[in-house]
């Protein structure tokens, strides 16, 4: 017989990844959706020039300065930051009609967006931040990336001190020194905050029942 404790409908939950550019957030959240086939991203629009490696829609909404505005004018954001000098934000409906259905969704966001959206949506928020093992290391993969030039790379750098500088208001806070182990730690994380009690919707019903038979 299936294992009816299975089978609670759950509320779904906002999983936010943050971190300095380079920690390794991208290749993580993209891992992560490949393991999850029920975990949905929540893809960003900004105002960035789309990178070659980069499709839109699928990485982002790439648009202009303008459209933003007229997005943002009309309250259509959950949050919205203005990081390394272009506008980025999160649509308001994909995630509401997420959380409605059950579903979990995935943010690629950076800490001040993270702290709109924590205020906004306390009880559904699970926030983990990635640190990278070292500022040198950082500037390493950054550079062996090779999308941005030289100016860009040393801005990013100086950002990543004050990104950091935020790891305090995270639920939990990782070292991506193994891309492998970092990944089962989302994981882990993810799984135990599936299971909390007041995502399960009609739990006490359900445990009443259990109790009567
Ligand atoms: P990149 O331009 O390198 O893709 O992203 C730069 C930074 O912007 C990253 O830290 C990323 O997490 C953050 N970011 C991407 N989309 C959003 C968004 O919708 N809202 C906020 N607040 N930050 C975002």
């Amino acid at each position: 017989m299936a294992d009816r404790t299975m089978t609670t409908r759950r509320q779904g939950l906002l999983l936010i990844l943050s971190s300095p550019s380079g920690a390794g957030k991208t290749t993580l959240s993209r891992r992560l959706l490949e393991f999850n086939r029920d975990l949905l991203v929540s893809v960003s629009m900004t105002t960035r020039p789309r990178r070659p490696s980069e499709i839109s829609g699928r990485d982002y909404q790439f648009v202009t300065e303008e459209l933003f505005q007229k997005h943002l004018a009309e309250n259509q954001f959950l949050e919205h930051a203005t990081v390394h000098g272009n506008c980025y934000g999160t649509p308001r409906e994909p995630v509401l009609a997420a959380i409605d259905r059950g579903v979990d969704m995935l943010f690629d966001i950076d800490w001040q967006g993270a702290d709109q959206l924590r205020e906004a949506m306390p009880n559904e928020v699970v926030s983990i931040f990635i640190l990278p093992p070292s500022l040198d290391e950082l500037a390493r993969r950054l550079r062996s990336r090779a999308q941005d030039s030289e100016a860009v790379i040393q801005a990013r750098l100086a950002a990543a001190r004050s990104e950091i500088a935020h790891w305090h208001k995270y639920d939990f806070v990782l070292v991506n020194q193994d891309i492998e182990v970092c990944l089962a730690q989302i994981q882990s994380i993810l799984v135990a905050e599936r299971l909390r009690r007041n995502r399960q919707i009609g739990l006490g019903d359900r445990v009443a029942e259990l109790l009567e038979r």
